[in-house]
């Protein structure tokens, strides 16, 4: 047997932009989002062995604390992972993986989809030409909806159809990000459940007004292709429902955007807020401020390139 470990950081995503279009009939919602990757990750460690998989799951030291926990059985999106990877592999051989959690969970942060990615491609080192990279956007698709999105090297992308088909877009640069996690977990079906479509225009568009009213400059500086999906409708079609069963998503939004962030915003299904600043300075004071209320507080900044 070959030996070998490799570990891989697993990074959590925001959403920049999210619209539901419509609801199809095996149940899934068609969506056109934008997801950025940031400098917040777990830690998946990935040692080879003769057989067998096993887990580990460890809080990291920055870890946020919520009151919903990780499953550190075969329901784990990393054990999951690690389980159609050899399905589909066909060869001798298991992992140990240990999976050191920073990502709040349950967040809207993808942080169960990334570390189930960072499986994959660990994998795919370990046990190279098991796998080809098309099959491993396939088989990370099974598992869940941002999955390929966290295989893929592109740290920006747009996606549409049920959030599986990638658009690279140009990444967010020289900004910081904030982001505050009330502590308690959402459950993405439950939000998705609750979404009502309209036959109309969407009306909440607060996301949208707050800064295109206020920070339409620094916004068109950014990239070119960032701004063309997003200037005219950066908001986010479920936080209204998120928001709506929980008053502390306005909280936070607000304690945000009185720190000075330019865009304000719930990632996915929620509830983790984030703020978007050009000022390094203004960033680092709303975090010590926002530190002061909430337990889970992250400074982090969007990944600026493309890995290769
Ligand atoms: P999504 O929007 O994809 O549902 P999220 O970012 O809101 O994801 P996650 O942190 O991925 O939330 O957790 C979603 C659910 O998946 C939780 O109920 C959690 O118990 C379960 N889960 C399974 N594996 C993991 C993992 N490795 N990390 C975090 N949660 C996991």
């Amino acid at each position: 047997m070959i030996a070998g470990n490799i570990e891989i950081l697993a990074p959590a995503k925001i959403n920049l932009y999210l619209s539901i279009k419509r609801k199809r009939q095996d149940g899934y919602h068609e969506l056109e989002t934008v997801m950025q990757k940031i400098n917040l990750a777990d830690r998946v460690t990935l040692t080879r062995v003769d057989s067998g998989i096993s887990l580990r799951c460890v809080q990291g030291q920055n870890g946020a604390l919520t009151d919903c926990s990780v499953p550190g059985d075969e329901t784990n999106l990393a054990y999951r992972a690690a389980s159609v990877f050899f399905a589909e592999a066909g060869c001798d051989g298991g992992v140990t993986i240990s999976l050191e959690k920073n990502i709040p969970v349950a967040a809207g942060l993808g942080g169960g989809s990334s570390d189930a990615a960072a499986v994959l491609s660990g994998l795919s080192h370990l046990f190279p030409e098991k796998v080809s990279y098309k099959k491993m956007l396939e088989l990370g698709g099974t598992l869940g909806a941002d999955v390929p999105f966290f295989v893929d090297s592109s740290a920006a992308v747009l996606a549409s159809g049920i959030g599986d088909v990638l658009q690279p877009i140009t990444p967010l640069d020289r900004c910081w990000i904030v982001l505050v996690n009330p502590g308690f977990p959402v459950s993405t079906k439950w939000v998705y459940d609750n979404f009502a479509l309209t036959s109309g225009d969407n009306p909440y568009t607060l996301g949208a007004n707050f800064f295109l009213n206020k920070k339409l400059d620094w916004f068109s500086a950014m990239s070119a292709d960032l701004a063309r999906c997003s200037v005219a409708s950066l908001y986010n079609d479920l936080e209204m429902v998120t928001e709506g069963k929980y008053p502390e998503i306005a909280q936070c939004k607000q304690r945000l955007i009185e720190g000075g962030a330019d865009i304000v915003l719930m990632s996915g299904s929620g509830p983790t807020v984030f703020g978007i600043f050009s000022s390094e300075q203004k960033a680092q004071e709303s975090h010590d401020k926002c530190k002061e209320k909430y337990a889970a507080v992250f400074l982090c900044q969007p990944i600026s390139f493309q890995n290769s």
